[in-house]
């Protein structure tokens, strides 16, 4: 029989749902993945997708995520790629070609998403445009939309209105010099009223657009207030949700305040008997400007107007605005006409935070038609508006006001009976120290350029290693590090980083256990058992006290997991291991012939070879399955949950067998079940 917890060690352990779904990424659809959407996302979602199979269940699981395959950025790269390149196909068949790119790249990393779709493409395309329209519709029903008009760029020329990226000028924002300014906002991205742009051109046909006035469909928000009040209450007291998630929230739900720097004081004093009723707090000492705060944020939005008119600068503060649903992009999912609208597509923000329910939809479906049975249940209401089920969302905390404001204020308005999230807000992994973005100055590699230098399972262990649960860190791969290491004796010539044989790739630690240790660990057990036990586990039972650690190491493993703090969960599973390789080195140079005494430490290097092997399984799962493989077990018995505390032997005995009786497969020499990238090996060994 397996260890059996003692009820107060079991009512100390954290809880998990009946089911889940893990979701994350929604990389856009105008290119390839680089390796901060892959490892900063992507691989810690997977590890605690990966690990919550094993705690609750395969069929208790869904990861979805897909390309978010709509919006002006989509167009306007599509638009390039047909005049510059001459590319034949069509928007779709452009999109397409990106998510593939970006399938075949999470596939290299091992990603192990039950589905990987696209919100314009089969086969969840048909389930993302239904869901789309009944659930604007649901949202009007219920009161919450209202129309408003604003004013959006029109290319007289090709009659027709821009978004986003169609139009480009100069940044109007006082200071930026950005050429690269859009309709609301500039690449380096500040955010500005159309009317601001400087020098607008659009970008279909070169001329002047001009600016006319248009209705769409807003979100209510404003109206949430208490409901996301209520949430970030609730929030505090979650452990698994991160302070800068409510922190971020609650910036957003501050009242409308406009901030006026004290030189505007008399100019302000003139037009302020014209102003809707506000209240003004005065300058702290060492403050620079005073604020006037508002009941609402119409009232801020009248008093901008007047002090606009009358040239006092100023600025506004974070407050909850009416949230864009609608659009008149032509490349978007069709929005129900209501109430005189017409031609209105849905702007891709909103339908992106509700594309996982549509890509879950698409899973369950394909799985029915196949007769069920992949998971528990078919159904998308299990799984997302269950007591039973939770949601866990992975993001980037740039996207904090989407997924933790707007969304949650979107599931009630709905009352569809929508599970709330758990926000897994991650901070971003630098590229050499600083922030990378492919459209800065310092290109991020791809991720599947980085397969040049590294397997994936070295990639995995090290971002899941740099604990970006807690601050930014940086990945820095010696390959790619192109900064001086010193100069040479002989030559004088500069010596690079990714040259030099002296230094040390930070981006190996992690590879350095999984060779150095954990392989080693495996081989001892299994080149010991074929000298000692004929190629089948030892007879003997573990010592207690080995039982035990591996039961405490498990414990704080899930812990962690449970909290996503990865980095400590495989921490604890590199000491236990650590410390197991130390024990059998002791224990076997001590038995020194004594058979009996070497098959007991091969008892305990067994029972913590298994131990290990079912807590490194979700960050490295190919190598931990070659491991089970050799063991002789199947999967889904060895690393179920349900056999956490049991030891190999008692393993054995679920099959009928006694540990002496249980063959394991035998391994060829210098077996490494933990692989170096072809790069990494050593000339002429
Ligand atoms: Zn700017």
């Amino acid at each position: 029989m397996a260890t059996k917890l003692d009820s107060a060690t079991e009512a100390a352990r954290p809880t998990f749902p009946k089911r889940a779904i893990i979701t994350g990424g929604m990389p856009y659809g105008n290119k390839n993945l680089h390796f901060g959407h892959i490892g900063g996302v992507f691989v810690p979602a997977d590890f605690f997708a990966r690990f919550l199979r094993d705690r609750i269940g395969v069929q208790n699981v869904v990861f979805v995520s897909g390309t978010d395959c709509y919006g002006s950025p989509i167009m306007e790269g599509y638009r390039k790629k047909v005049e510059g390149e001459g590319y034949a196909g069509t928007i779709e068949d452009y999109v397409r070609h990106n998510h593939d790119l970006q399938k075949q790249a999470l596939d290299a990393y091992q990603i192990s998403l039950d589905i990987f779709a696209g919100s314009g493409l089969e086969p969840a395309k048909p389930f993302h445009a239904a869901l789309s329209d009944k659930l604007i519709r649901r949202l009007h029903e219920k009161g919450v939309l209202v129309k408003r008009t604003t004013r959006q760029f029109y290319d007289v020329k090709a009659q027709t209105f821009l978004n986003g990226r169609q139009v480009q000028g100069h940044c109007p924002v006082r200071g930026c010099k950005s050429e690269k300014a859009y309709a609301d906002e500039c690449d380096l991205g500040h955010q500005f009223d159309p009317e601001e742009l400087i020098n607008p051109v659009s970008q279909l046909t070169g001329t002047t657009p001009e600016l006319r006035p248009v209705d769409n469909w807003y979100f209510d928000l404003p109206r949430f207030h208490q409901v996301l009040d209520d949430l970030m209450d609730e929030w505090d007291a979650d452990p698994q949700v991160r302070v800068i998630v409510t922190k971020t929230v609650r910036e957003s739900l501050a009242d409308p305040v406009i901030y006026i720097q004290s030189k505007f004081r008399d100019q302000f004093d003139a037009v302020e008997s014209k102003l809707p009723q506000h209240t003004v707090r005065e300058a702290e000492k060492g403050q620079t400007s005073f604020s006037v705060g508002f009941a609402n944020w119409e009232d801020r939005d009248s008093a901008r107007e007047v002090l606009e008119s009358s040239g006092v600068r100023f600025r506004t503060g974070k407050t909850l605005l009416p949230f864009r649903i609608t659009g008149n992009i032509e490349w978007g999912v069709a929005a129900p006409d209501l109430e005189g609208t017409h031609d209105l597509t849905v702007w891709c923000w909103p339908e992106s935070l509700w594309a996982p329910i549509s890509f879950t939809q698409t899973a369950l479906d394909a799985d029915a038609k196949q007769g069920g049975g992949r998971y528990s249940t078919d159904d998308w209401r299990d799984w997302w508006c269950s007591k039973d089920a939770k949601v866990y969302q992975f993001i980037g905390q740039d996207n904090i006001y989407f997924y933790c404001v707007v969304q949650p204020a979107l599931w009630e308005a709905l009352d569809w009976g929508l599970t709330q999230d758990i926000p897994v807000a991650n901070y971003h992994i630098l590229f050499m120290n600083k922030k990378a973005s492919s459209s800065g100055a310092i290109k991020p590699p791809m991720a599947a350029e980085l397969l040049d230098y590294y397997t994936p399972e070295q990639l995995r262990a090290h971002w899941l290693s740099l604990g970006l649960d807690q601050k930014a860190v940086s990945f820095s791969p010696k390959p790619f590090d192109t900064s001086v290491s010193h100069k040479d004796k002989k030559t004088g010539e500069e010596v690079l980083v990714k040259d030099d044989p002296r230094v040390v790739d930070p981006a190996l630690k992690e590879s350095a256990f999984l060779t150095n240790i954990f392989n080693r660990l495996a081989r001892s057990c299994f080149y010991g058992a074929a000298n000692v036990c004929d190629s089948h586990l030892p007879s003997v039972a573990p010592h207690a006290e080995v039982v035990e650690g591996c039961v405490k190491a498990t414990l704080e493993f899930e812990k962690c997991a449970h909290a996503f703090d990865a980095h400590g969960a495989l921490a604890v599973a590199e000491d236990f291991c650590r410390a197991a390789n130390k024990r059998w080195g002791d224990a076997s140079k001590a038995a020194n012939g004594d058979d009996a005494a070497y098959e007991q430490a091969l008892a305990d290097a067994f029972a913590e070879l298994r131990c290990v092997t079912l807590l490194m399984h979700p960050a490295v799962p190919a190598g931990c399955e070659q491991i089970c493989d050799h063991m002789g077990f199947a999967h889904e018995l060895f690393f179920s949950w349900e056999n956490a505390f049991a030891t190999p032997g008692q393993l054995a005995q679920k099959l009928g067998e006694e540990p002496g009786e249980h063959a394991i497969v035998a391994l060829p020499p210098r077996f490494d079940f933990f692989q170096k990238h072809p790069s990494q090996v050593k000339k002429g060994k």
